[in-house]
């Protein structure tokens, strides 16, 4: 059993790569319409955690539960289409094909029609690319690529959105909109789960932090919680 407003719980939950244990025991609960950060030393076992929510590994052990059902043995596809999207680091996206077809192919599957176009006008606007027109993906900066990206996923209506490095490589200003496109989504009811290692954009958004060491949860709270710990200054924060 979970809590009502509890959207998703990862109970006890391990997955090891051969001898390589990347999470071990690791509990997380994500109330509705949270904006909760996963931070961590490199290979802590971040990306293995988004991984395991969405179902591209199998855990080695422990259960994950999505709105109260347990989606463990669930695919990838099946937990999407419950509401749970995630946006890597790298995009997925047609760098040969225009803003709106990338668009157009990410809605297919969710909305057709009339109600797609105007989906997708809405989203371009939400992501500020809409004085862009209609260019080849590959001629857009690398912030405008990552927000289509989040449009894209977007387009399949989320109840939780997991951001992995959102800001990744942006300059100060992009950084900037990022953040606000967060909040932005999170203000619109969308809960999120992101990964970063910039304490500032952290700092920005995050309203409950959770840190893993070495595939463990190390320490849990807000964001000035995880900056006065002194446990977690030593181990990433370096020393601040
Ligand atoms: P980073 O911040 O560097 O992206 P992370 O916290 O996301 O790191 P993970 O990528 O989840 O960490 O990796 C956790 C551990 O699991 C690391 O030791 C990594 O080498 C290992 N690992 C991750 N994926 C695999 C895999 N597919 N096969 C074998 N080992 C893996």
């Amino acid at each position: 059993m979970t809590d009502a407003d509890t959207i998703l719980e990862l109970i006890n939950v391990s997955k090891q790569f051969g001898g390589i244990q990347a999470v071990e025991n690791f509990d997380l609960k994500i109330k509705k319409g949270e904006l909760h950060c996963l931070i961590g030393p490199n290979g802590a076992g971040k990306t293995t955690v988004f991984k395991l929510i969405t179902g591209v590994y199998p855990v080695s052990s422990g259960r994950i539960l999505f709105r109260n059902q347990d989606i463990t043995n669930k695919n990838p596809t099946a937990r999407a289409k419950l509401g749970i999207s995630l946006k890597m680091q790298i995009p997925g996206i047609y760098e040969d094909l225009t803003l709106y077809e990338n668009l157009k192919l990410a809605a297919t599957n969710y909305i057709q029609g009339d109600k797609m176009l105007k989906e997708i006008d809405r989203l371009i606007h939400l992501v500020r690319l809409d004085t862009l027109g209609n260019p080849i993906v590959k001629n857009m900066s690398h912030g405008q690529q990552q927000w289509l990206e989040i449009a894209m996923v977007l387009v399949a209506s989320p109840e939780l959105l997991l951001l992995d490095e959102p800001a990744a490589g942006m300059g100060p200003e992009e950084t900037n909109f990022t953040a606000e496109l967060v909040r932005e989504l999170n203000a619109q009811g969308i809960t999120i789960l992101f990964i970063d290692h910039d304490m500032d954009f952290v700092r920005k958004i995050a309203k409950k932090v959770t840190v893993l060491h070495y595939g463990r949860k190390f320490a849990e709270g807000t964001i000035e919680d995880i900056e006065k710990h002194d446990g977690v200054k030593k181990i990433y924060l370096g020393s601040e």
